[in-house]
This record gives structure tokens, C-alpha cells and sequence, in this order.
């Protein structure tokens, strides 16, 4: 059994007033004010998570204690409505039917709505089912497998559309207005994307001005791909409002406004269609001269990134645990298919090359679901509890590698995997339908925040802790004098810390752990990675925050970390309470290869931290963008 004691806490610096802690002088007046008002929108760090830690060497298993094993009361709440919801998917729908034709039935979202599928986290005071994060995560799991049409209609519904943001910041008056409607299965939706504000909000158009007498304001502008936008009677939209003064400087402000879909001057005036999830009600929508009454401001004017950022920190969550299910059907599909498929005079499972890809997929699922219910749980123990980095991993590692296992399933089921299920119907085989989950997932990379960005957000969040340190000594913004002040408290504070980055410490207890060896690996590279964030520091000094490639490494190194603990603590509770017992074997086999596969990914991104062809291939692609190639 393992016993987690509590380390002493790792002291994290503390700067009363860093200043402004990132050097914008010599960026563009664009990256600055896309900068300046992410910054503005930030949370500030309650107290430091666990994948914060990694990045400052201190694996802390005290933030997470033990595997959060859910409560058998909000289990039982969690099973009743998920074999609800699990008949009503096998009995009501036919996803490829839905796929084809590019609708999702009305009687289908009917009895979603019947059932509670629209309020699933609303508390019943407001009229919803009131279950868990984790059992909300369980049921995006148990759609993600079967229907990412569905999937996607209840999770841009709740995850990001009117319920969470109001969850979170809505005012009691707003909730009891909305919250029982969009619990009833009123759809809801999301409008913060513009045709010239994609990944960088700071670009938006949209723009909402106060009427004389202060009581409301008056939106117009157009939003692109609102997801559920063509059906939605209510929607979060995101608009600039005027700017204010502040500190003798016009600080741009972005308000988030809860916008009714009947009001006069609300139109879609396009339905996007995609390469997959072809039932979305995805659409272009104009406000044109839309009056919002100033009570259906989101928490404050000029706050709707913060209402934003905050919204998606936890419904980023739905997106790896959708793909956690999507990736156990692949997993399912591929074992049958390797078990039964005879090639070559042995089933195709036998191959060494298959083989490695059935491991993968086995060991990246449960690693996955690891990960998400870990983050989960963080969420019932606190409805506010700063899961941003969590989340961010969760939804960056998963849905890349939920790509991978798709991409690998189909290759596995060679020519079927490519054909369509109605084809495969058609001539009497199974309708197996990996080409449309191909379709369906390969949006999961790109929204809620694009692999890209969600790599920049986690090292913004990993060198946090550095910048409060060390930012104003590089800030040349900033008068000399506070630069000195700042200089002495980081040298005080890394005198400190650093030589703690090269000494072999066990900051936990561990009694006879199977996993013993893979938690003191994880702590070693957690030491190794500080030092290197802070060798980086040293060496590209305010260069490095646009050093992406480099600090993505950061980032993906601090993810496998983060994937090889969830998954660890999990297999260690689950033979703990007994409920892996009769697999212990196959479990721990499992886990001791995810972490074997996770070390040599780790150690690789560690050596092209020094041996990489980053400068050659930027400087290639310049010149590929100027075409002379
Ligand atoms: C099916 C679908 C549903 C959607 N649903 C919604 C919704 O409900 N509500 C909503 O508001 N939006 C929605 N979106 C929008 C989605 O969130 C955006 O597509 C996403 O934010 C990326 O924006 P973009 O497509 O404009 O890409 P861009 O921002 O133009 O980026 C293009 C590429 O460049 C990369 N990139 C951009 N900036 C940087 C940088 N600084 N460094 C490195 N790489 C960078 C991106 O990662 C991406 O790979 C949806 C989109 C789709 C396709």
C-alpha cells in the first residue's frame, strides 16, 4: 500500500508587486494587446496544483492524496442516470443515420431533454439532475463512444453555452430565469469566434455599446461556428464594450452578455457544414442593433474573457473524457478485429506491428481516463478549484492521442477501416463505423482551444512561478531602480531553490508500492525539468516565451508526468479497493508499459531540448512563405 505523506510545501516565490511580469516593448502593437488583455482575463493561482509543481520540481503528491475513488452514493447517482441515458442511445438512435443525414431527430433531442441530459450538473433547485463532474465526465464518456454528434450538442450546451458560465459567475436573479429553462433542454451555445478571431480573442469585432440612460446595450456584429448556434434559444455571446482608463492607459474590455435568440436583430445567417460531426447545428450568427439589458452582463462589464478562460477551464474537461469513450470503442473494435483477422498464416494481432499499436491504445485509455477523473474529482472536492493546468493537459494529451488511437484503429482494420459503415452493411459485414469516428475526432484538436495554443497556455501557466521572480529583472519597461530590487529578490530566491533542483530528495513515503519505481522516476524528471526551465531561463532570457517548440517540449514532458502519476494512483486504488484485484496482473503489466512508453517519450523530449533543428526549419519556413521554394 502506498502512504502519501505530506512533504513540506515547497516554498513558491512571493513578490508582493512583480509589475507587470512579461516584456511587451518589443513586440508588435497587435501581439501586445492580444498579450495584454489574456494577461488582464488570467486567474490568479489560488494556491499551486499539482502539474504547477512539476514544472518547479516539486512533485507533491499531498495536492492530490490518494486516487479520488468515488463516493458509492454519488456512483449509484451517476450509474441510475447513465443506464438511462445508455438505453435511450441504444434503443432511440442510429448515429450513422444521424451522420448521413445531417440531423439529429427532434425526437431524439426530446427525450434528452426528458431524461435531464441538457441540466446534468444544474441542481435540481434550478430544476436539473445535479450529478458530479465525475459523473458528467462519465456520461461524455459513454456518449463519446457511441455519437460525437450527440456528444457535441450536450457539451457545447453545458460545457460552454449558458449553463457553466452562469454556474460559475451568474447572479441568483439570472439563474433562476435561465437555469431551469436551459435545464428543460432549452439549447444553449457559445459565441466568442470571429472570422478575424480565431485563436486571439483580442482581434473580435463584435461590439456592444451602452445605451444614453445606462440600462442596456445596444451588440451588433457576427459570430462564426457557434456550435448549437442554429438551434439555441439562448447564447453566451462575447462583445467589446468601450474601452476604460486605467493607470492613465485605454485598456480594451470585452463583456460577456447572455443573448436570447427571439430578440429582434438576432439572425443565423449561414449553417456550417464540416468534414465530420455533420449533424452540428453549427452556425454563422449576425446581431444587428441587438438590445441586452445590462442585467444579462456575465459577472461584470469587461470580464468576458475571464468568463471566457474560466468557462472552458473546466469544460475542457468533456473533450478528453468524450474521448476516453471514443477510444475504449476503438479499442474494443481493434481487439476483436486482431483476435479474429488471420493473415500471413497468424491472426493479425500476432504481428509485432500490430501488436505494438493494440498496447498503446490500451495503456493511452486507461492513462487518459486516469487523468480526467483525476481532474474531475479535483472538481466536486471545490467548485472553484483551479484545475486550469489540469484540464489543459487533459485536453491537449487526450486529444492527441485519442487521434492517434483512431488513426491507428482504422489502420489496423486496414481496407474496412476506410470504408463506410452503410458500405460494409451493404455487403453483409459488420457496420463498424471507425471512418466516421476519424471524421468526427479530428476536430477535437483544433476547438476549445487548438493544440497549439493549449501547448503556449500551459508553459504561460509553467513559468508563472519564474516570471514573479525574475520577469520585472528582464522588463526594460521598468525603471532601474525596480529592476535591482527585483534582481536581489531572485537571486535570494533561486540561491534557494536551485541547488533543491540537483538533490536526490523523496518528498513522499512509499510502502511496498508496485509503482514505487515509476513515482520516484516521475520525481526525478520533475527536478530535471525545473532545471531545465530555468537553464532555458538563463540562456533565451524574455526570447524564450517565444521560443514555442522548446516550450512545448516543457509542456509535453510535464504532461507525460502528469499521465504516468494519474495513471499510477489509479491502478494503485483500484487494486487497493479490491476492484482490479482479479486483473491486478494484466493492470499492473499495463501500467508498468505505459510508463516505460511515457519515460522514452520523455527522455527524447529531453535530448531535442539540445539537438533540434528548430532555427533551420523556422528559417526554412520564412523563406517557404516568401515562395522561393
Ligand atoms: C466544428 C467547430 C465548432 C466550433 N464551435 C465553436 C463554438 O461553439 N463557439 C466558438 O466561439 N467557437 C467555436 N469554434 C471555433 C474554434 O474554437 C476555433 O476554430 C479555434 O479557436 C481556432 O481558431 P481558428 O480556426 O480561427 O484558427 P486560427 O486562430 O486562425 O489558427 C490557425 C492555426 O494556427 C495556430 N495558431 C494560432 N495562433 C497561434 C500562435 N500564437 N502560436 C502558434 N500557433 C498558433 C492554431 O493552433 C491553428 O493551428 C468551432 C470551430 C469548429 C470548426
Amino acid at each position: 500500500m502506498t502512504e502519501l505523506k505530506s512533504p513540506p510545501v515547497e516554498s513558491q516565490p512571493s513578490v508582493e508587486d512583480p509589475g507587470p511580469v512579461i516584456d511587451t516593448s518589443k513586440m508588435s502593437s497587435g501581439q501586445r494587446a492580444a498579450l495584454e488583455l489574456t494577461e488582464a482575463a488570467r486567474e490568479a493561482a489560488q494556491e499551486p496544483s499539482f502539474v504547477s509543481g512539476l514544472f518547479m520540481g516539486s512533485f507533491d503528491l499531498s495536492r492530490i492524496r490518494q486516487f479520488p475513488a468515488q463516493s458509492a452514493e454519488d456512483r449509484d447517482q451517476g450509474d441510475a442516470f447513465l443506464q438511462k441515458l445508455d438505453q435511450l442511445l441504444r434503443k432511440k438512435t442510429d448515429p450513422d443515420e444521424i451522420d448521413r443525414t445531417g440531423e439529429i431527430p427532434p425526437a431524439v433531442i426530446e427525450a434528452l431533454a426528458r431524461l435531464g441530459a441538457f441540466g446534468i450538473k444544474i441542481s435540481p433547485e434550478y430544476g436539473g439532475l445535479g450529478l458530479s463532474q465525475t459523473n458528467y465526465c462519465r456520461a461524455a464518456m459513454l456518449l463519446g463512444g457511441w455519437c460525437g454528434n450527440l456528444t457535441a450538442l450536450l457539451s457545447a450546451h453545458q460545457s460552454i453555452g449558458v449553463p457553466q458560465p452562469l454556474i460559475l459567475f451568474g447572479t441568483e436573479a439570472q439563474k433562476r430565469k435561465y437555469l431551469p429553462r436551459v435545464a428543460r433542454g432549452e439549447i444553449s451555445a457559445f459565441a466568442l469566434t470571429e472570422s478575424g478571431a480565431g485563436s486571439d480573442p483580442a482581434t473580435m469585432q463584435t461590439h456592444a455599446e451602452p445605451t444614453p440612460d445606462g440600462e442596456a446595450f445596444i451588440l451588433n456584429g457576427e459570430k462564426l461556428w457557434c456550435t448549437n448556434g442554429t438551434k439555441a434559444g439562448v447564447i453566451v455571446v462575447m462583445a467589446k464594450t468601450p474601452s476604460k482608463l486605467m493607470g492613465g492607459k485605454s485598456k480594451e474590455q470585452i463583456t460577456a452578455f447572455i443573448v436570447e435568440t427571439d430578440w429582434p436583430g438576432v439572425e443565423v445567417i449561414h449553417r456550417c457544414r464540416f468534414m465530420g460531426l455533420r449533424s452540428l447545428y453549427n452556425g454563422v450568427m449576425k446581431f444587428t442593433n441587438v438590445r441586452v439589458p445590462r442585467e444579462n452582463i456575465l459577472l461584470a462589464e469587461g470580464k468576458g474573457l475571464r468568463v471566457a478562460l474560466t468557462t472552458l477551464n473546466t469544460g475542457r474537461l468533456t473533450l478528453p473524457a468524450a474521448c476516453v469513450g471514443l477510444t475504449r470503442r476503438c479499442l474494443e473494435i481493434t481487439r476483436r478485429w486482431a483476435a479474429d483477422r488471420v493473415q500471413w498464416g497468424a491472426a493479425i494481432g500476432k504481428h509485432a506491428a500490430i501488436a505494438d499499436k493494440i498496447a498503446r491504445m490500451a495503456a493511452s485509455t486507461f492513462a487518459m481516463e486516469s487523468m480526467t477523473l483525476l481532474a474531475a474529482s479535483a472538481v466536486d472536492r471545490d467548485k472553484h478549484a483551479d484545475v486550469r493546468l489540469e484540464a489543459a493537459v487533459c485536453k491537449m494529451w487526450g486529444t492527441e492521442q485519442a487521434w492517434e488511437i483512431v488513426n491507428d484503429a482504422v489502420q489496423v482494420r486496414g481496407g474496412r477501416g476506410y470504408e463506410t459503415a452503410a458500405s460494409l452493411k451493404a455487403r453483409g459485414e459488420e457496420p463498424i463505423p471507425l471512418e466516421r469516428f476519424l471524421r468526427d475526432s479530428r476536430i477535437n484538436t483544433i476547438f476549445e482551444g487548438s493544440s497549439e495554443i493549449m501547448r503556449l497556455f500551459i508553459a504561460r501557466e509553467a513559468l508563472d512561478p519564474h516570471l514573479k521572480v525574475s520577469g520585472a529583472v528582464l522588463n526594460s519597461k521598468l525603471p532601474v531602480g525596480k529592476r535591482l530590487r527585483a534582481a536581489i529578490k531572485a537571486a535570494l530566491f533561486y540561491t534557494r531553490w536551485y541547488p533543491k533542483q540537483w538533490l536526490p530528495r523523496e518528498r513522499f513515503t512509499l510502502h511496498t508500492s508496485r509503482f514505487s519505481p515509476h513515482f520516484r522516476y516521475a520525481a526525478r524528471a520533475s527536478r530535471r525539468l525545473a532545471r531545465s526551465l530555468f537553464h532555458a531561463m538563463l540562456r533565451q532570457g524574455p526570447k524564450l516565451e517565444r521560443q514555442q517548440l522548446l516550450l512545448g517540449r516543457f509542456v509535453d514532458i510535464g504532461a507525460e508526468l502528469f499521465a504516468i502519476t494519474a495513471t499510477c494512483l489509479r491502478a494503485e486504488s483500484l487494486l487497493r479497493s479490491g476492484n482490479g484485484a482479479a486483473d491486478g496482473p494484466q493492470l499492473t503489466k499495463l501500467v508498468d508499459y505505459f510508463c516505460q512508453a511515457s519515460r522514452l517519450r520523455i527522455e527524447e523530449k529531453f535530448r531535442a531540448l539540445h539537438r533540434n533543428a528548430d532555427r533551420t526549419s523556422y528559417r526554412l519556413a520564412q523563406e517557404v512563405l516568401k515562395t522561393e521554394h
